[in-house]
């Protein structure tokens, strides 16, 4: 029986890792350790597991005398507003906890990262491979988040090739659905708590810019089956995600057209925003031939529309802040 952490397990895509995770019967102890900076209790509370254990902590201080099988780290935030905001908090989690989780990782033991496609930066080859470089500004607005992600995936590579670390790596490619923050600042998010609140939709940029959208279960069972189900030599790192890039603009309008017209307002880029992203999955469908993105964007849309709505007792305050947050970060 195994004892298993997920650093970040409060999160957006953690949250939704542990209901995966509890449901293995070689689990015997599943520890969360959150700081509740991005993540929320709502999140995880509905879990009544006895195996499962929440522990708020930053990451990087974490205190247990437990040492575990596996550890999955997803303590960051994800979202260009937030990390923006607190760049050098962003490289803490991210570094500085994979320093503090290896010690906490059983000799022997697995060590998953959810890295990200920011690590391509603005890229100038579509689609992208693994093996792509990337092109990204280690001076620019959005460094936190990316070299971080490149340093923590640099730490393990290196950990791997020197200590035989058992390592498994993800890159993700725009994630959304139930549980993402509503003042998380992110494109579906925003446009759905924006016209479930009949504000206009914002678009930054003139909306052509392009992402590979990936629907949180259709991600989620692509984590699952490399981190544990399927067996593989391959430590990765994977790209995972949906590889049909649609624009900005086109989900706005989808989102505006579902809620009966809401209107779209143009607003100004946020700092290097990446003009395309769209994953190469070729290793992943070598990885895990069984698995592709099941999910639309127009029915994952539509999805998360539904969850909002039952959630949007969102506090006008917490929209505002995001507002605040937004602002704040555009001109940079
Ligand atoms: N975006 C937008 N309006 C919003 C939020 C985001 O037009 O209210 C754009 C953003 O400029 C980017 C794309 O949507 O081009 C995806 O942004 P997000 O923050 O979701 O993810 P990331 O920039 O990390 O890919």
């Amino acid at each position: 029986m195994k004892k298993v952490l997920v650093a970040g397990g409060a999160g957006f895509l953690g949250s939704h890792l542990c209901d995966r995770l509890l449901n293995r019967t070689d689990i015997e102890k599943l520890v969360v350790v959150d700081n509740l900076w991005t993540g929320r209790e709502a999140n995880i509370s509905h879990i009544q597991d006895p195996r499962f254990h929440f522990v708020r902590s930053d990451v990087e201080e974490l205190q247990t005398s437990d040492r575990f099988d596996e550890v999955y780290h997803l303590a960051s935030p994800a979202s260009p507003p937030w990390y923006m905001k607190e760049p050098k908090r962003t490289i803490s989690a991210n570094l500085i906890g994979a320093f503090r989780l290896l010690d906490l990782l059983k000799k022997g033991g697995r060590f998953c990262f959810t890295s990200s496609s920011e690590v391509y930066g603005d890229p100038l080859v579509s689609p992208q491979p693994e093996s792509y470089k990337g092109q990204v500004d280690c001076t620019g607005p959005r460094s936190s988040y990316d070299e971080s992600k490149r340093c923590t995936e640099s730490l393990l590579f290196e950990m791997q090739r020197t200590q035989g670390l058992d390592l498994k790596i993800v890159r993700p490619f725009n994630v959304y659905g139930p549980r993402t923050r509503p003042d998380d600042g992110r494109a579906v998010s925003n446009f759905v708590a924006q016209a479930l609140t009949g504000r206009p939709i914002t678009v930054f940029g003139d909306g052509l810019q392009s992402r590979s959208w990936g629907y949180v279960d259709d991600i989620i069972d692509g984590f699952a089956r490399y981190f544990w189900i399927n067996e593989t030599d391959y430590r990765g790192p994977l790209n995972v995600g949906n590889d049909r890039e649609i624009s900005v603009l086109e989900v706005a309008q989808y989102v505006s057209r579902l809620m009966g017209g809401i209107p779209i307002v143009f607003e100004p880029s946020p700092p290097h925003d990446p003009t395309n992203r769209r994953p190469d999955l070729t290793n992943a469908n070598y990885v895990m031939p069984e698995w592709s993105c099941a999910i639309s964007y127009e029915e994952g849309v539509e999805k998360t529309l539904d969850w909002f709505r039952q959630e949007m007792k969102i506090p006008a305050a917490e929209l505002a802040q995001a507002d605040s947050r937004r602002l704040a970060t555009a001109g940079r």
